[in-house]
């Protein structure tokens, strides 16, 4: 049996292969994904061994089939919900993720979904960043990528990111290349201009007493994804954390109160709000994504690399909390 639903691009996407898509309400993110993400995304919901990680991942929902597409011969995949995706752009008939993807699609959660103006920053973690099975050539060009940019000594690279001007109301985008090509040094500048405070001399971000919340919780969510990542023996390439906050003033004000309002009364359950998109929570989120090169190696122990990037962002993130409290 098979349904539909409708899709529309990703009205913000930081980083990566253009052409991640959501469903129309906003609520679900389908991105075209290769055989082993598909699989990593499998064993993340039932392997016991994943139990640890699985809350600092997005949702999996399932996989999509775009109908008529599939090579049936693919891989032995699960086949999925075979629900076709309908008004798929153009784009998608020939681009280098159908032809990788052959079709199918992740559904996962939009951790973009609850967020007004969403500013948002992709680090690509680890110091390694080719495959097991790279080429001879690809090892070396990716060896000299690591080396060129921040990846190798500091174990992250900013990817991308946007932030939202609250003069203009538009999100104003750093595209890869800047990450790409500073040096360690200036992480912290980086930092600081994803976390811009805001002020009288600068329209970009959050007051103060607003982006200390974000930067204590977001530091606080980073060491429990660095503590569950340690306990699991992956290799993980080209992945990023992800990380979200709201740079619409209302609602960050209003999460900002509801982390308070959660610290006095822990375990109390709040109300179920009928619309979606009004939810309370924080007015932050960080997940890992991206696993298209990330292999289960049982017994090997965690990855070093990544690990080293948890660290980079811990510090990164303190320093610039110690910047806007003194200012
Ligand atoms: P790629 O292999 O192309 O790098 P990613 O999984 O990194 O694919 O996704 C590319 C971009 O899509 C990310 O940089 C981010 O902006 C966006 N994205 C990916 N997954 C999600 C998600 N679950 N929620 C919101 N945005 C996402
Ligand atoms: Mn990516």
């Amino acid at each position: 049996m098979s349904s539909s639903i409708s899709t529309i691009p990703l009205a913000s996407q930081v980083g990566g292969h253009a052409g991640v898509l959501t469903s129309e309400d906003g609520s679900l993110l389908i991105k075209p994904a290769s055989p082993p993400e598909h699989q990593f995304y499998q064993s993340l919901n039932t392997n016991p061994a994943f139990d640890a990680l699985r809350p600092f991942v997005p949702k999996f929902l399932g996989t999509l089939k775009l109908e008529g597409q599939v090579d049936e011969t693919n891989q032995g995949l699960d086949p999925g919900s075979g629900i076709a995706v309908k008004q798929l752009p153009e784009a998608h008939q020939k681009d280098e993720w159908s032809s990788m993807s052959h079709g199918h699609f992740l559904v996962l959660e939009n951790l973009l979904h609850h967020f007004i103006r969403p500013n948002i920053l992709d680090i690509k973690l680890g110091t390694v960043l080719y495959d097991e099975d790279s080429s001879a050539e690809k090892v070396a060009r990716m060896e000299k990528t690591a080396r060129n940019t921040t990846s190798l000594e500091t174990g992250v690279r900013l990817t991308g990111f946007q932030v939202y001007d609250n003069a203009t109301n538009e999100a104003v985008n750093t595209p890869k290349s800047y990450g790409k090509s500073i040096k360690p040094s200036d992480l912290s500048e980086g930092i600081a201009r994803f976390f811009p405070a805001l002020s009288v001399y600068n329209t970009q971000g959050l007051p103060p007493k607003l982006l200390v919340p974000v930067l204590k919780g977001l530091r606080e969510d980073i060491a429990e994804i660095r503590e569950a990542f340690a306990s699991v023996d992956l290799r993980m390439v080209g992945g990023s954390l992800l990380i979200v906050y709201e740079g619409d003033l209302a609602k960050a004000e209003d999460g900002a109160k509801w982390m308070l309002e959660e610290e006095d009364e822990e375990g109390e359950d709040d109300d179920d709000d009928d619309d979606e998109k009004l939810k309370r929570g924080p007015p932050y989120t960080v997940k890992l994504i991206d696993f298209a090169h990330t292999r289960f190696v049982p017994g090997q122990g965690p990855d070093e690399g990544v690990l080293k990037g948890f660290d980079t962002v811990q510090s990164l993130l303190d320093g610039r909390l110690k910047e806007v409290e003194s200012a």
